[in-house]
């Protein structure tokens, strides 16, 4: 009955897709392993009690009026190789921005001291911007990869990490890939015991992911290698699907049919499985992704750069799609989740209007495309834990205790006094910078 400790404090958390909660001055009792164990919400009958005895024991924490808890976010796609160049080279085409930018940075990760810097100062960078669980890419090298999993579990983040295969000779570059399709699943293989043996060091765990960097990039000899091993370990999975018009033509011509096919016929399409992108889907491909439970991890400002198209995010979502929201660095510039859910409202209105004023009006836009705030908020908490199949990004009874404590006070307007909780939720996300994050928590310890 006694936890570990409280906080007391004001909340908004997600219920569903449309609906979020406030808690005024609730009081969460976070047990010894960092879970939620209950929520006295005032006006409870024992709510006087409870917090009397927290406070004699001297383990209830007080957060001001002017601070207000969200869950930590989910961000479930970013490549942790690429921070280097985060903000670079977003301009040129493609295969630039691949071949001349991306590979040869991603190849450097031999280099363990350069990977210790380099994922010691994501993973805090992310923290910082409340970020308490990350899905991501490492890069085809296991050793690097595999310290990146130690580096998330000792600086207190929520890891799942995928050492990269990519095998194909046809589809990578002579200096960075795995040499055959043997050491793609051999090399992953090993990667996914080394991660296990280091999981349970931490409170908050790291997970290893089972990482075919997409179809294009890899052998079938490896994909079907690598659709075994997720299966023998029963463990998470992460690729990129139907991203941009090539990568969703590469399936059909290799293989006759789609992206999302392709991968179930390789034993890739799992309730674990994150796709990365998916603007292109079709319905049989929303169909088999909705009956295997698998999520998409939607990359709204990347998508700008890379994807020739906008996620129809509510058509996808009204077929019973999971959809949680990702940084995709560096596709996308910005380590900020906030900065991903105002994208994906922006990008779902751009949609919904249409771009192109030449055109009249009603042949402008795509209807019932827009998103709200809320809904961007749902997919960048909930969705993210729904995804993972983890008890993550609510603040509810059951839950890690994930938490970001946000001032209120120094970024946003002091003259204006929102009407209710709603408004000022929704300037929270729209307004809030890194600095206004004052601490982040992680499975009940503070870690920033
Ligand atoms: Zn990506």
């Amino acid at each position: 009955m006694f936890n570990n400790m409280a906080i007391q404090g004001n909340a908004f958390y997600c219920i569903d897709f449309n609906k979020t909660k406030y808690v005024n001055k609730g009081i969460f009792c976070i047990n010894d392993e960092g879970y939620i164990e209950e929520v006295y919400e005032e006006g409870h009958e024992n709510y006087d009690l409870i917090r009397s005895k927290y406070l004699k024991s001297g383990k209830l924490r007080i957060l001001s009026d002017s601070e207000v808890m969200l869950p930590g976010f989910v961000d479930l796609h970013i490549h942790a190789s690429q921070w280097p160049q985060a903000g670079t080279a977003l301009d040129r085409p493609l295969e630039t921005w691949l071949g001349e930018y991306t590979f040869p940075l991603e190849s450097k990760f031999k280099d363990l001291e350069f990977a210790n810097e380099v994922y010691r100062d994501v993973v805090s960078t992310t923290l910082k911007h409340g970020t308490t669980t990350a899905m991501y890419f490492a890069t085809a090298d296991r050793k690097s990869s595999t310290l990146l999993a130690s580096l998330c579990g000792e600086l207190g983040q929520r890891g799942l990490i995928g050492k990269v295969a990519m095998d194909d000779p046809n589809g990578n570059l002579e200096f960075y890939r795995d040499a055959t399709p043997e050491e793609a699943v051999y090399e992953t293989e090993k990667f996914i015991n080394e991660v296990f043996e280091i999981q349970n060091l931490y409170k908050q765990k790291v997970y290893p992911v089972v990482t075919p960097r997409f179809i294009p990039s890899c052998t079938s000899e490896a994909l079907a290698g690598l659709g075994r091993l997720a299966k023998k370990y029963d463990v998470h999975i992460q690729t990129h699907c139907s991203e941009s018009d090539w990568a969703h033509q590469f399936a059909k011509d290799k293989y006759g049919v789609n992206d999302t096919q392709a991968l179930d016929n390789f034993g890739l399409i799992t309730e674990k499985t994150v796709i990365a992108h998916a603007p292109f889907l079709e319905p049989d491909d929303l169909k088999t992704i909705a009956n295997k439970k698998t999520s998409i991890a939607h990359s709204p400002l990347s998508n700008v750069y890379f994807a020739n198209a906008v996620l129809p995010f509510n058509e996808f979502s009204s077929k019973g799609v999971n959809i949680g929201m990702a940084t995709d660095i560096s596709g996308g510039y910005s380590p900020s989740m906030y900065q991903s859910i105002r994208q994906a409202v922006i990008s779902s209105r751009m949609l919904q209007e249409g771009v192109n004023p030449s055109l009249p009006r009603d042949e402008r836009g795509r209807t019932s495309s827009s998103i709200t705030i809320n809904n961007a908020f749902y997919s960048a908490t909930v969705a993210g834990g729904k995804a993972l199949n983890l008890p993550i990004g609510k603040l509810e009874k059951g839950y890690s205790f994930d938490a970001q404590m946000i001032n209120i006070e120094n970024n946003i307007p002091k003259f204006y006094k929102e009407k209710n909780s709603e408004d000022l939720l929704h300037k929270i996300l729209l307004l809030s910078e890194s600095s206004n994050i004052k601490e982040v928590w992680v499975q009940g310890s503070r870690v920033r």
